[in-house]
């Protein structure tokens, strides 16, 4: 589903340069749910920017569903990002004017279905999160985690074939970060692809796979239930 290879990435700060990423190589197969891992300023975010095509890489190669992602313009970066991948955020960016049932049915506005199929689907979503009862609510009358759920149901609505979750419990309590982890568990158990950025190894042990980012390397790409395993030694 994603293949990425030698994948570079500095910021350029009037004479300086900060290399963030440095030679990034790493596959995810279809259904999968894999965590990216690492201390704060490590380069997760970056490199999560770069599979969602909100940012570039300087050099390296990204091929996203078969589709090679390179200097694609607007327009079609974002009929791919739309079709193809969904969003997740620590802060939620539900819009607060809207209520519930409104955020989630935006995206599909904007893939051009009638008001009425918009409503139903959204719906449809809202129920799977949990939420049916809370459709006509504004983001200020919901909980952090009602607020990621109903994040969570924007993020499928467009049916996308990969989730991308940067920090999707860093604004939550251990409860409902759990809670959320586990509606992204039943996500995935549906056969979607997930990647999961975060800095908690209590959350990262939720997935199936953790990535270890340090200073822009992959220092170690471990299977879940190897990483236990060796806990238990
Ligand atoms: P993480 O998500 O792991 O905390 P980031 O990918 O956000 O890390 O940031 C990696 C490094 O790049 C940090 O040192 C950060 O300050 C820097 N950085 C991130 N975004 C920018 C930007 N737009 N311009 C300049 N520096 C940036
Ligand atoms: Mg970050």
């Amino acid at each position: 589903m994603i293949e990425i290879k030698d994948l570079h990435k500095s910021y350029k700060m009037g004479s300086n340069s900060l290399h963030v990423l440095k030679g990034i190589n790493f596959s995810v197969g279809e259904g999968e749910l894999v965590s990216i891992m690492g201390s704060s300023g490590s380069g997760k975010s970056t490199l999560l920017n770069i599979l969602g095509m909100l940012d570039e890489a300087d050099s390296g190669s990204y091929t996203l569903d078969g589709v090679p992602i390179k200097n694609l313009n607007e327009t079609i970066a974002a009929r791919y990002r739309n079709k193809f991948l969904g969003f997740i955020f620590q802060s939620f960016n539900l819009i607060s004017y809207k209520t519930a049932l409104d955020n989630v049915a935006l995206p599909l506005y904007y893939q051009g279905l009638k008001r009425g199929e918009r409503m139903d689907r959204a719906m449809s979503y809202l129920e799977k999160v949990g939420l049916a009862n809370w459709a006509k609510h504004h983001p200020n009358e919901l909980s952090g985690g009602q607020k990621q759920r109903v994040a969570i149901a924007r993020a499928l609505a467009s049916d996308p074939k990969v989730l991308l979750a940067d920090e999707p419990t860093g604004a939550l309590d251990t409860k409902t970060s759990y809670e959320v982890m586990e509606l992204i568990q039943e996500i995935n158990d549906e056969g979607r692809t997930i990647l999961v950025v975060t800095h908690e190894p209590d959350i990262a042990q939720m997935t199936k796979r953790i990535v270890n980012l340090k200073d822009g390397r992959i220092i170690n790409d471990t299977k879940v239930d190897q990483v236990k395993a060796m806990a238990n030694v």
